[in-house]
């Protein structure tokens, strides 16, 4: 049986931190995979996460099961947190999931399970794992564009301009903040245009949101997501606790489903069935952890704080880095890279040069040359920038 196994090919991003491990120059530079870094090049746990789980270890006293689709609690403050207080939720059915992934797997799912001929509208270039789980899937989907690479932001004609292929019942999947892997994001004008444009077509957005805090901050970087929430009869929003609150091994994501009051038991029902065939119970730690960062006001100022230092963090080394590109390259055409948000920005280099950079910097970043500002310092932006100009860039 075994035998007819193919080799899968291996995911390029997590082959690129092998390569940069094995790599034996000091002055190596890892711009690669989506995880936050400090000036140290660690991923520290947050001082309230490891308040939480202090208090966790000392009050718990069972491990036994808990809840199917997660704890309520964690979707009360999930809510919270992406649709502000106040959110409809007499509409609202919550999946606790296994990270962000899991939610948007379990999305799709849930899309399939309601409409077999949906089609998952993707934007080009995407996380490269939204295409891998949906070809595994064999769900069909269609791209559109929505990165210029000449000027490095989000080329809205176009977007639109292939969305109006979009069919009733469709999926339109957008990133809610911090575009991975580009950096460049909708203005809330744009936001707007995009949710007539869905609401016109009969479509459903599914908002994937994995870096909320990590661009113009908490409430700011979930005002797309609202304004879709607010506007449109049926939303799919998969979040991820990753990145914001800094638990990427503990798995913890939560898939937001909007609709109908009148269907919000049976949308709920189908969401605890799809945990259930998947893997049955999902992570608890993690969901407990958040609950408790979110809930507890301590806590949550604590974890506020850290979060804003990190997001401010990666700001400065934005600016640091389009400063110095624009004293090398006596020019304004790297500006761009102040302007995008998140962890990400695509530099707009070619392939053979992001392998130039590899090989005589030791710089990494992905072979569509997404960098990870995270993975910077005070020490290696003049490096980076001077290996980009070289290399032409
Ligand atoms: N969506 C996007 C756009 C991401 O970048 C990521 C993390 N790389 C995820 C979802 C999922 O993150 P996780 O499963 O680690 O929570």
């Amino acid at each position: 049986m075994l035998n007819n196994l193919k080799p899968q090919a291996p995911d390029k991003i997590l082959a690129l931190m092998g390569e940069f491990r094995a790599d034996p120059r000091e002055n190596k530079v890892d711009l690669g995979v989506g995880v936050y870094k400090d000036a140290e090049g660690k991923t520290p746990i947050m001082r309230a996460i490891h308040t939480a789980e202090q208090q966790m270890c000392d009050t718990e006293v069972t491990k036994t099961y808990a809840g199917l689709a997660g704890q309520p609690e964690f979707h009360a403050a999930m809510a919270e947190m992406v649709l502000g207080k106040g959110y409809p939720a007499d509409r609202l059915s919550c999946l606790s999931t296994v990270g962000g992934t899991g939610a948007c797997r379990m999305g799709f799912e849930l899309a399939r399970m309601a409409n077999p001929d949906t089609t998952v509208w993707v934007s080009d270039p995407t996380w490269p794992n939204h295409l891998s789980i949906l070809n595994f899937m064999g769900q069909g989907y269609k791209l559109y564009h929505y990165f210029d690479n000449a000027t490095r932001s989000v080329d809205f004609d176009a977007m639109m301009g292939d969305l109006q292929g979009v069919k009733s019942g469709d999926i339109v999947l957008l990133h809610g903040c911090c575009h991975n892997p580009t950096g460049a994001n909708l203005t809330l004008d744009q936001w707007g245009a995009v949710a007539d444009l869905i609401e016109a077509k009969g479509a459903i957005p599914m908002i994937d949101l994995a870096y909320q805090g990590f661009g113009d901050g908490l409430e700011e970087d979930a005002a797309g997501t609202r304004l879709i929430a607010s506007r449109l009869p049926e939303v799919l929003i998969a979040a991820s606790c990753s990145k914001n609150f800094g638990i990427y091994r503990e798995r913890t994501g939560c898939l937001m489903v909007l609709g109908d009051a009148a269907t919000q038991p049976v949308t709920q029902g189908t969401l605890a069935f799809l945990n259930r065939q998947s893997y049955s119970f999902p992570p608890f730690h993690g969901q407990q952890l958040v609950t408790k960062v979110l809930t507890d006001p301590t806590l949550r100022a604590e974890w506020e704080a850290e979060l804003e230092a990190v997001r401010g963090g990666m700001l400065d080394l934005r600016q640091q880095l389009s400063d110095e590109l624009r004293k090398l390259s006596n020019s304004d055409r790297f500006d761009f890279v102040a302007e995008h948000r998140g962890m990400f920005s695509r530099i707009g280099a070619t392939p053979e040069q992001v392998a130039t950079m590899r090989e005589k910097d030791a710089i990494y970043m992905v072979g569509d040359s997404r960098m990870n500002i995270a993975g910077l310092n005070e020490q290696t932006v003049p490096l980076l920038a001077k290996a980009i100009i070289d290399a032409g860039v």
